[in-house]
């Protein structure tokens, strides 16, 4: 039987990447988006025209009865739900000082509370089943922090602790837990960016480049196969040597 994966997030950047290679794949894929109706929905009707399994649906992750619709429709047009990608995030960059209340609340509510959202709604269908993948992208500032994202990086480090304990919890009902800590990727979140800030970050990065959404996608299919059943509560970084 086909597997199934809800991508949050995957109207562009590194969720689209994802829902595109698990589509080829042969996967049943659930793109999810928030606000941008058009790309997710050019990016379903073309994966459709090729003949590949997929569903549209838009929902806030931070929004607990919009992820909870999500699930509940998933698992009535597939059946089951085997891999859980939770991808969505928003960035905020700004000084502390200049970071106001709401929008910290923003940064932590779809970043982090959106993770425990799309988690505690499709546990129950996983252990019903004793099987189950969650990958949850947080990021190397979740790691090491970074200047002027405290927010976000606040969210993403608390992404890895949900990860790591969440792992353990779930680990008696056959279902893995792991994050991705991506480092600088070419997606339209970095599009703030100067070409010479970029340059200057890149010079920092062992590897030398920016890295690809696809190939945060490729790690995230690792993890969600059965090369990966032995891993759990990890934290992988993808990031050109960036954070070792
Ligand atoms: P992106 O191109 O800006 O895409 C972000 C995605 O998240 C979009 O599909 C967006 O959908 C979705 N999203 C935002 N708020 C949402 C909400 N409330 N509910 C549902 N979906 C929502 O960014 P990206 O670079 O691909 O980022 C993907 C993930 O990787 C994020 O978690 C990000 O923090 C992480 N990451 C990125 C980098 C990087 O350098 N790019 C590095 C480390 C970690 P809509 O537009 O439809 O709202």
């Amino acid at each position: 039987m086909k597997k199934t994966v809800i991508v949050t997030g995957a109207s562009k950047g590194i969720g689209a990447a994802t829902a595109i290679l698990f589509a080829q794949k042969g996967y049943n894929v659930v793109i999810n988006y928030n606000s941008s109706h058009e790309s997710a929905s050019l990016l379903c009707r073309s994966l459709a025209s090729h003949g590949y399994s997929v569903m549209l649906h838009k929902a806030d992750v931070s929004n607990r009865l919009e992820v909870e619709l999500m699930v509940k429709e998933t698992l009535y047009k597939f059946g089951s739900l085997d891999i859980l990608v939770n991808n969505a995030g928003i960035a905020f960059d700004g000084l502390v000082t200049d970071t106001d209340e709401v929008e910290f609340d923003r940064i932590i509510d779809v970043n982090l509370k959106g993770v425990f959202n799309c988690c505690k709604s499709v546990i129950p269908s996983m252990i019903s089943r004793q099987s189950g993948k969650i990958i949850n992208i947080s990021s190397m500032w979740g790691q090491v922090g970074a200047s002027c994202e405290v927010a976000y990086s606040a969210a993403k480090a608390g992404v890895i602790g949900l990860t790591k304990a969440l792992a353990k919890e779930l680990a008696p009902s056959g279902i893995t837990v792991n994050a991705i800590a991506p480092g600088l990727i070419e997606t339209s979140m970095n599009s703030n960016y100067t070409i010479e800030e970029l340059n200057d970050f890149v010079e920092t990065i062992p590897l030398g480049r920016i890295g690809s959404a696809d190939e945060i996608a490729a790690a995230i299919e690792f993890l969600s196969s059965e090369k990966a059943d032995y891993i759990t509560g990890q934290v992988l970084g993808v990031n050109g040597g960036y954070v070792v």
